[in-house]
């Protein structure tokens, strides 16, 4: 037993489980031996008091077997036809395999629009949590058949690691078909080895998780890399691990050293400055002095319009912007006060001007705090 593992995953009872495309599906289409497996493990977890939500992959790989297509598809028709005939078989193996555990489930298929709105954001997450409670585990996917790629969460290693947001889990296993994390792709160096624990996810960890995709899933591993960086800025730690290997979850609850484990941020973000700086798109961008960088970064202020130096984008109220210094680096988003077109009028002026320039004034701030997620580490833009 490892105490570490068991000290961060000891009173986990709520698991978002995200199993991909090449864990369930076989060259003979759904792979239903593995599903039985997973869910009888799933099935466990819930008999011991644990809350359990399934964000899986295999609508696409599973319509175009039933289709008999052994070639790669390629236009999007093809994919949003093929997850339209692919979801609900899938959904038949998974309610058919909790059903003999006497569990009932019940599909939840998102887009990216259904979270970037706040009140839609909140209906999901209402709509999971009543599931929830009612014992039903939530199966989700992304509605892929309506999905472009505006409204798209791309992969759902990404919609995964929203989903632990929405429901606040305690830990989030991303199961795949490798063992885990490598320090170097594993198919091209015999010398890669696991890393069982990331404490933090430097550049080389970033770099050690290559792009490249099983034929069926659509993530590799630089996604699942991506995901938990948003993952344990949440506070939430997260674990990749095989989807292949026996008792994977039940192991891994149990402290056992299976998969790759990343910490979660010690100094993580709250439920709504996590939904700002990751879920929504950003409508446009402020460059800022050094003054209102040193006042974001380090004395924990607002964004005042005497710290704006230059404004791009065209948004309006409400929406997200990013904020950067003058070499291009990020340093913080958030929710704007006023319109791209009024900050240009009144940026670099003190507040008590702003009446006088604009002829109103609703507020202070260009972000105000409580609508501002700050980067903890300033990255570059550009
Ligand atoms: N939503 C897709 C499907 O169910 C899979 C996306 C992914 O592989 O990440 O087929």
């Amino acid at each position: 037993m490892n105490n570490m593992r068991k000290e961060v995953l000891g009173s986990v009872k709520r698991v978002v489980v995200k199993i991909g495309s090449a864990v369930i599906t076989g060259k003979d289409g759904i792979d239903r031996d593995i599903i039985e497996q997973l869910v009888g493990e799933v099935a466990g977890l819930i008999a011991k008091g644990c809350q359990v939500v399934i964000v899986t992959s295999g609508a696409i790989a599973s319509g175009k077997h039933r289709m008999g297509i052994t070639t790669p598809l390629k236009s999007m028709p093809q994919k949003q036809a093929a997850a339209a005939i692919g979801q609900g078989r899938l959904m038949r193996v998974y309610s058919n395999a909790f059903g003999r555990h006497g569990v009932y489930v019940g599909q939840v298929l998102l887009t990216m629009s259904d979270l970037t709105d706040r009140k839609r954001f909140i209906n999901v997450r209402n709509t999971l949590t009543t599931l929830m409670e009612w014992g039903v585990i939530p199966i989700i996917n992304e509605n892929d058949t309506v999905a472009v790629d505006e409204i798209k969460f791309g992969d759902n290693d990404s919609l995964a690691a929203m989903v632990a947001n929405i429901v606040e889990a305690n830990l989030l296993v991303n199961l795949t078909s490798t063992e885990g994390l490598y320090d170097r792709n594993p198919a091209k160096s015999k010398k890669a080895k696991i890393l069982h624990l990331v404490e933090e996810i430097t550049d080389d960890i970033q770099a050690a998780a290559t792009d490249e995709t099983s034929d069926v899933g659509t993530g590799g591993m630089r996604s699942k890399v991506l995901a938990a960086r948003r993952v344990t800025a949440f506070g939430i730690p997260y674990i990749i691990a095989s989807g292949k290997r026996k008792d994977v979850l039940t192991g891994i609850l149990e402290g056992e050293e299976i998969g790759t484990l990343f910490l979660p941020s010690s100094e993580h973000l709250n439920s709504r400055k996590y939904w700002i700086a990751f879920t929504l798109r950003s409508r446009g961008k402020l460059v800022l002095d050094d003054g209102a960088k040193k006042a974001l970064l380090e004395q924990g202020k607002s964004l005042l319009p005497s710290g704006v130096v230059d404004v791009e984008g065209d948004f309006g109220v409400g929406d997200p912007v990013i904020c950067v210094d003058q070499q291009g680096t990020l340093l913080a988003k958030g929710l704007v006060n006023f319109s791209a077109q009024d900050v240009r009028k009144i940026m670099g002026l003190k507040t008590s001007k702003i009446q006088q320039v604009l002829g109103y004034k609703d507020y202070d701030e260009v972000i105000h705090r409580d609508n501002m997620a700050v980067s903890k580490e300033p990255r570059r833009t550009r």
